[in-house]
Protein backbone atom coordinates (compact mmCIF):
# COMPACT_ATOMS: atom_id res chain seq x y z
CA UNK A 1 0.00 0.00 0.00
CA UNK A 2 1.04 3.69 -0.88
CA UNK A 3 1.54 5.93 1.97
CA UNK A 4 3.25 9.29 2.74
CA UNK A 5 6.48 7.14 3.55
CA UNK A 6 6.48 4.74 1.11
CA UNK A 7 6.93 8.52 -1.35
CA UNK A 8 9.44 9.63 1.25
CA UNK A 9 11.21 6.39 0.59
CA UNK A 10 11.64 6.81 -3.00
CA UNK A 11 12.32 10.11 -2.82
CA UNK A 12 9.15 11.47 -4.39
CA UNK A 13 8.37 14.03 -1.49
CA UNK A 14 10.75 15.66 0.03
CA UNK A 15 12.83 14.54 3.48
CA UNK A 16 15.38 15.80 5.76
CA UNK A 17 16.48 12.59 6.44
CA UNK A 18 19.56 11.55 8.98
CA UNK A 19 20.15 7.91 7.79
CA UNK A 20 19.06 5.49 5.41
CA UNK A 21 19.95 1.62 4.70
CA UNK A 22 18.87 -1.15 2.63
CA UNK A 23 15.87 -2.01 5.59
CA UNK A 24 15.05 1.41 6.98
CA UNK A 25 15.05 5.44 6.80
CA UNK A 26 15.49 8.18 9.54
CA UNK A 27 13.69 11.60 8.56
CA UNK A 28 12.83 14.14 11.18
CA UNK A 29 9.29 14.68 11.52
CA UNK A 30 7.50 17.36 9.83
CA UNK A 31 5.62 18.43 12.97
CA UNK A 32 7.54 17.50 15.79
CA UNK A 33 6.31 17.34 19.77
CA UNK A 34 9.64 19.33 19.87
CA UNK A 35 12.82 19.71 17.35
CA UNK A 36 14.91 16.69 16.74
CA UNK A 37 11.90 14.75 16.75
CA UNK A 38 13.06 11.78 14.28
CA UNK A 39 11.13 8.49 12.67
CA UNK A 40 12.63 5.30 11.88
CA UNK A 41 11.05 3.96 9.36
CA UNK A 42 10.67 0.46 7.97
CA UNK A 43 11.45 -0.01 4.09
CA UNK A 44 8.91 -2.80 3.44
CA UNK A 45 5.73 -0.92 4.46
CA UNK A 46 4.33 -3.39 7.49
CA UNK A 47 1.35 -1.30 8.31
CA UNK A 48 2.26 -2.58 12.23
CA UNK A 49 4.12 -4.65 14.34
CA UNK A 50 2.70 -7.83 14.26
CA UNK A 51 3.58 -8.40 10.31
CA UNK A 52 7.12 -7.62 10.90
CA UNK A 53 9.77 -9.80 11.33
CA UNK A 54 11.78 -9.95 14.52
CA UNK A 55 15.09 -9.48 12.66
CA UNK A 56 13.78 -6.64 11.07
CA UNK A 57 12.71 -5.10 13.93
CA UNK A 58 15.75 -5.54 16.06
CA UNK A 59 17.30 -3.80 13.81
CA UNK A 60 15.07 -0.77 13.60
CA UNK A 61 15.65 -0.95 17.42
CA UNK A 62 19.46 -0.56 17.02
CA UNK A 63 18.76 2.72 14.85
CA UNK A 64 16.38 3.85 17.51
CA UNK A 65 19.09 3.44 19.83
CA UNK A 66 21.62 5.45 17.61
CA UNK A 67 19.22 8.07 17.60
CA UNK A 68 18.78 8.15 21.36
CA UNK A 69 22.02 8.71 21.64
CA UNK A 70 22.48 11.21 19.04
CA UNK A 71 19.67 13.69 20.15
CA UNK A 72 21.96 13.24 23.55
CA UNK A 73 24.89 13.78 22.40
CA UNK A 74 24.14 16.84 20.22
CA UNK A 75 20.22 18.32 21.36
CA UNK A 76 21.52 17.70 25.04
CA UNK A 77 17.99 15.41 25.11
CA UNK A 78 18.09 14.65 29.21
CA UNK A 79 15.67 11.66 27.82
CA UNK A 80 13.63 10.68 24.85
CA UNK A 81 10.00 9.22 24.62
CA UNK A 82 10.11 6.04 22.32
CA UNK A 83 6.71 5.31 20.85
CA UNK A 84 4.92 3.30 18.48
CA UNK A 85 1.27 4.10 17.80
CA UNK A 86 0.50 0.53 16.74
CA UNK A 87 -2.99 0.48 14.36
CA UNK A 88 -5.44 3.32 13.53
CA UNK A 89 -7.21 2.67 17.81
CA UNK A 90 -3.70 4.03 19.15
CA UNK A 91 -3.63 6.78 16.88
CA UNK A 92 -1.22 5.95 14.32
CA UNK A 93 -2.07 8.30 11.21
CA UNK A 94 0.33 6.78 8.70
CA UNK A 95 -0.30 2.55 8.40
CA UNK A 96 3.64 2.03 7.52
CA UNK A 97 5.89 0.68 10.67
CA UNK A 98 7.81 3.90 12.09
CA UNK A 99 8.73 4.71 15.98
CA UNK A 100 9.05 7.99 16.88
CA UNK A 101 12.09 9.21 18.70
CA UNK A 102 11.14 12.02 20.97
CA UNK A 103 13.60 14.31 22.47
CA UNK A 104 12.66 15.50 26.10
CA UNK A 105 13.91 18.27 28.56
CA UNK A 106 13.73 18.07 32.42
CA UNK A 107 10.32 20.21 33.16
CA UNK A 108 9.97 20.29 29.70
CA UNK A 109 6.01 20.35 30.01
CA UNK A 110 5.60 18.24 27.39
CA UNK A 111 2.39 15.62 28.25
CA UNK A 112 2.78 12.33 26.92
CA UNK A 113 1.24 10.47 29.64
CA UNK A 114 -2.16 8.27 29.76
CA UNK A 115 -4.85 8.61 31.96
CA UNK A 116 -4.54 5.92 34.51
CA UNK A 117 -7.30 3.08 35.78
CA UNK A 118 -7.29 0.42 37.84
CA UNK A 119 -8.44 -2.82 38.03
CA UNK A 120 -11.30 -4.09 39.86
CA UNK A 121 -10.79 -7.74 42.71
CA UNK A 122 -9.33 -10.70 40.98
CA UNK A 123 -9.33 -9.06 37.62
CA UNK A 124 -5.34 -8.47 36.97
CA UNK A 125 -5.30 -12.04 37.65
CA UNK A 126 -7.69 -13.13 35.36
CA UNK A 127 -6.03 -10.62 32.58
CA UNK A 128 -2.48 -11.96 33.60
CA UNK A 129 -3.93 -15.51 32.93
CA UNK A 130 -5.13 -14.94 29.50
CA UNK A 131 -1.93 -12.90 28.58
CA UNK A 132 0.63 -15.60 29.35
CA UNK A 133 2.63 -15.80 26.38
CA UNK A 134 3.98 -18.80 24.32
CA UNK A 135 7.82 -19.47 23.80
CA UNK A 136 9.63 -16.53 21.70
CA UNK A 137 10.52 -18.13 18.91
CA UNK A 138 13.34 -15.73 16.56
P1 LIG B 1 1.74 8.25 13.47
O1 LIG B 1 0.61 9.05 14.05
O2 LIG B 1 1.31 7.48 12.27
O3 LIG B 1 2.44 7.41 14.50
O4 LIG B 1 2.83 9.32 13.04
C1 LIG B 1 2.99 9.80 11.75
C2 LIG B 1 3.93 10.96 11.84
O5 LIG B 1 4.35 11.29 10.52
C3 LIG B 1 3.32 12.23 12.44
O6 LIG B 1 4.02 12.59 13.63
C4 LIG B 1 3.46 13.27 11.34
O7 LIG B 1 3.81 14.55 11.82
C5 LIG B 1 4.52 12.68 10.45
N1 LIG B 1 4.38 13.04 9.05
C6 LIG B 1 3.24 13.00 8.31
N2 LIG B 1 3.49 13.39 7.06
C7 LIG B 1 4.80 13.70 7.00
C8 LIG B 1 5.64 14.17 5.93
O8 LIG B 1 5.22 14.41 4.80
N3 LIG B 1 6.95 14.36 6.23
C9 LIG B 1 7.46 14.10 7.49
N4 LIG B 1 8.77 14.32 7.66
N5 LIG B 1 6.69 13.65 8.50
C10 LIG B 1 5.38 13.46 8.25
Amino acid sequence: METIFTKIIKKEIPSVQLYEDDQAIVILDIAPVSAGHALIISKEPYPTIDQCPNDLLAHLMAIVKQVDIKLKEKLKADATNIVINNGKAAGQEVPHLHIHVIPRYTDDKKNLTFAKESYKDGEIQRVGKLLQLETIVE
